[in-house]
């Protein structure tokens, strides 16, 4: 079998890796239908989190189930499955308060940019469909292992409600979902922040309502003017730098959230500064596996179509082109075809 290994920056390979196979009772082999890159896999591939040594790359997935281990109930051989970016049990308490990627078996999986993939815990980490879906409605099923899964713990995580008003900071994939996440969950006004035209296109399809192009303390002056001086109710942090975690915060109205689930990279909070904010802040790697049959749902009945924020496909053996795609900004998100 031959899968995606990160090597060092801008090093990503093509290369023969070792089969999956069952290793624990509790696991899964699937055979993945489609795979995708991360706007979170760009950071060690930009060198930005250092890999120590050659990495197995790829954590969203789905596909049709090959064989199960001794202990696995939930999930037999032949149906289709979508599993999170972290495996958990399902049963624990960080589980039940669903907050499954803190689970305490949770591990992150990674070795999905590959046509087999083992997934420990497969009970607690798998939903299956209703049945096998029509090719049309995997890309769209893709991405709620993370992509939409995330942008949609950043609108819960804000507590996006009924008529509030919304702003999503990063126009990347996950933001571009959190714009839809936003006005699935009801929000009145949801106001885009980005400057590339194809991306504000996207943004608007998927419900948002105003686009702002201005950033940092431009962008916050804008977000002013457009609430009465006020800030927003809601703010959907999708990137992870300094600038764009204060732009969300400054954004948001006293007593509003912040929902943020943009990897960190170098984020630092003056806890003075914050104390006088009067906003909540909740976010973290989202616990996808809460959504996942509320998600399956949306999508097997059309009333949601992420699948669109895919604006390259190619196939497996080209992911080197595809992480170099996404790196340069010509490709929002790319889908892999193993
Ligand atoms: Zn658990």
């Amino acid at each position: 079998m031959k899968g995606a290994v990160l090597y060092g920056p801008r090093d990503v390979r093509f290369e023969e890796r070792e089969s999956p196979k069952i290793v624990e009772p509790a696991d899964a082999v699937i055979r993945i239908s489609l795979t995708c890159v991360c706007g979170s896999d760009l950071w060690p591939y930009r060198g930005i989190s250092p890999v120590a040594e050659p990495t197995p790359m790829g954590h969203e997935y789905c596909g049709i189930v090959e064989e199960v281990g001794k202990a696995v109930k939930s999930v037999r051989p032949g149906q289709f499955v979508i599993g999170s970016f972290a495996t958990s049990d399902n049963t624990c308490p960080n589980c039940q308060y669903g907050y499954q990627s803190s689970c305490m078996h949770r591990e992150f999986m990674t070795r999905a940019q590959a046509p087999m993939l083992r997934v420990p815990l497969a009970d607690g980490t798998l939903v299956a469909t209703p049945e096998v879906p029509p090719a049309d409605l995997i890309p769209s099923l893709l991405t709620l292992s993370d992509v939409l899964g995330t942008g949609w713990f950043a609108a819960v995580a804000a507590d996006v409600q009924p008529g509030k008003t919304v702003v999503v900071v990063g126009d990347g994939a996950v933001g571009l979902l959190g714009v839809l996440a936003a006005r699935q969950l009801g929000a009145e006004r949801v106001i885009a922040m980005s400057r590339h035209p194809a991306r504000q296109q996207l943004a608007r399809e998927f419900g948002a309502t105003d686009i702002v192009t201005e950033r940092g303390a431009d962008g916050v002056a804008r977000i002013k003017e457009l609430t009465k001086g006020v800030g927003a109710d809601a703010v959907l942090e999708c990137v992870g730098t300094q600038e764009s975690m204060m732009q969300a915060i400054q954004a948001t109205r006293p007593g509003g959230s912040v929902g943020y689930v943009g990897v960190p990279h170098g984020v630092e909070l003056n806890g003075e500064d914050l104390f006088y904010t009067h906003v909540r802040l909740h976010g973290g790697p989202a616990p996808v596996r809460r959504f996942l049959l509320e998600l399956i749902e949306l999508v097997w009945s059309g009333k949601i179509n992420p699948g669109k924020v895919f604006d390259l496909t190619l196939p497996l053996d080209q992911v080197a082109e595809g992480y170099r795609a996404m790196d340069e900004r010509r490709a929002i998100k790319v889908l892999l075809r193993p």
